[in-house]
């Protein structure tokens, strides 16, 4: 069967599931139907129904409901392990506030048992890599309730960032970028001359500290990165210029839009400024520099990603003109790289600028945004910036805005979900434990942590409890390495390596672990 037609197939049957649905609660709550509206509508996974009862449905609802689905569907010739009633929920009709709460329930459906038990252990799979859990429980973050969405890095946590940081820092020395920092905020002045204030206002933070003295928390860096480069005058030589940036920045959100990493009011990018002379080669070369960071930067974390153009919104500045150009030239960047390979989403863009988004594939197949590379003709006009060109003419400079990690809690919450908090060890806050066998070995193992934290690995030792107490705290923090101490290690002064995930151990000396983590770290494994 062709994609089209099973996906017909899959729709036709949802539909009749939904039917079934509706005669079994109809049935069930004859007595507490509160009138006739009904709605139905297919999803990706299945389907969702809204009655109109008197009372909220509750969880337990669900099982007598299933239960008369599978009695009826026994004359209808439809298979009944192929459906699964997940959740109930309040929803409004046609989702207006105005109107009477209806009782919502989701069905997840597949036309084969075998999908919907994909479906159901991918959702079991999410929940055990759920980001929220795992910072709670491996100690990276927590969130307080006079700080919401703005999260607090615990050690561990925050050699994690660190450590993504100082390899982006490492990496864009070596490509000619320098890095700035500018004030975390700024007089209103400044987000006037920016269009934030026009444009962005609602999703900042501001500070009135008296009538004629208002501030503006920064939800960008752009607008100092133009204040940055307008301190001396350029040359055409200068350029491109590139100004990186980590500064933390502020959004303000609904609290209901807050969730976890994933969408926070405190956050820090990967940020770069990028002043190139208007000329499309220039631009494209600078394009394509970025396209090779962008796959650097996503193949040591084995994510798959592809592009999408966001266009330009209904709320923008600038003229027409310098917008075609400026999308034109990102359709051309692509068109060179992928050919036709990729999405557009009109009107998505910034309000200054075009962007290409860049879409990334996680271990469990899930879709996410991260990196964006915009391309700005407004504000380096609104800044009136400029350099002097090859004929000795002042003119005004593009300015390419990109981030390859996105924003960088955002990063972390999808990478500890993609490796279900198992880090590569040369991100691992904790790369290697220790394990003394008994009391008489810590002296040994507090040598060699000792020895390798000079050596700067990130180490720890366990010297509570048992040995199997502290072999089952190696596999539940999900540390890279292990050692374990005992009597044969401490006669030798070898060392025995046990590897996450791994049943044996290899027994080496000191200086050959030391080689061993040396070269795994360098190679991002
Ligand atoms: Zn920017």
């Amino acid at each position: 069967m062709c994609q089209v037609e099973s996906k017909k197939s899959e729709n036709e049957f949802r539909e009749a599931l939904a039917e079934i649905l509706a005669l079994s609660v109809k049935r069930i709550f004859a007595s507490e139907l509160s009138g006739p509206r009904e709605r139905r509508d297919l999803s990706e996974h299945g389907f969702s129904c809204d009655f109109e009862l008197s009372r909220p449905l509750v969880p337990e609802d669900l099982p007598p409901i299933e239960l008369e689905m599978k009695r009826q569907l026994k004359s209808s010739g439809i298979p009944d392990d192929c459906f699964k009633l997940m959740n109930v929920a309040g929803a409004y009709w046609n989702g207006d506030e105005n109107e009477n709460m209806l009782q919502r329930i989701y069905v997840a459906a597949f036309s084969s048992s075998e999908d919907l038990k994909l479906y159901l252990d991918g959702i079991e799979e999410a929940e055990k890599r759920d980001h929220r859990k795992l910072g709670r429980d491996m100690k990276l973050f927590f969130f307080h309730e006079t700080a919401p969405g703005m999260p607090y890095w615990m050690p561990k946590g925050f050699a994690l960032l660190n450590r993504l940081i100082s390899w982006w820092r490492e990496v864009h020395e070596r490509e000619d970028y320098q890095e700035i920092s500018s004030p975390i905020i700024n007089a209103k002045k400044l987000w006037e001359i920016s269009g934030h204030w026009d444009h962005y206002r609602d999703d900042m933070f501001i500070m009135k500290m008296s009538d004629d003295e208002v501030y503006g928390v920064k939800p960008m860096n752009c607008p100092n990165a133009m204040i940055m480069f307008n301190q001396g005058l350029h040359s055409y030589r200068d350029l491109p210029l590139r100004l990186s940036d980590c500064d933390v920045l502020h959004r303000h959100e609904r609290s209901g839009a807050l969730h976890g990493l994933l969408r926070v009011q405190k956050f820090q990018q990967d940020d770069a400024h990028i002043f190139v002379e208007d000329q499309s080669s220039a631009i494209e070369s600078e394009f394509a520099r970025i396209l090779d960071l962008v796959d650097e930067f996503y193949s040591v974390f084995g994510l798959s990603y592809r592009f999408r153009i966001a266009t330009r919104p209904k709320d923008s500045i600038g003229d027409d003109q310098l917008w075609e150009r400026a999308e034109g030239a990102l359709h051309s960047v692509l068109q060179q790289r992928v050919g036709d390979n990729y999405e557009i989403a009109q009107g998505d863009g910034a309000f200054y600028g075009p962007k290409i988004d860049i879409v990334i594939k996680d271990a469990l197949g899930r879709d996410w945004q991260m990196g964006t590379l915009q391309l700005d003709y407004q504000l380096p006009r609104r800044f009136d910036c400029r350099y002097v060109d090859a004929k000795g003419q002042k003119e005004c400079p593009v300015v390419i805005h990109r981030v390859i990690y996105g924003s960088m809690e955002r990063f972390i919450g999808i990478l500890i979900e993609h490796c279900g908090g198992a880090f590569p060890l040369w991100l691992a806050p904790e790369q290697l434990r220790i394990l003394p066998v008994s009391d008489k070995h810590k002296a040994r193992a507090e040598e060699i942590r000792q020895d390798l934290k000079r050596s700067g690995i990130r180490v720890a030792i366990d010297d509570d409890g048992s040995l199997g107490k502290k072999v089952k705290g190696f596999r539940i923090d999900k540390i890279p390495l292990g050692l374990v101490i005992g009597d044969q290690e401490v006669e030798s002064g070898l060392v025995s390596v046990r590897e996450r995930g791994s049943k044996e151990s290899v027994v080496m000396n000191l200086s050959d672990l030391k080689k061993f983590l040396k070269n795994r770290i360098e190679a991002k494994r």
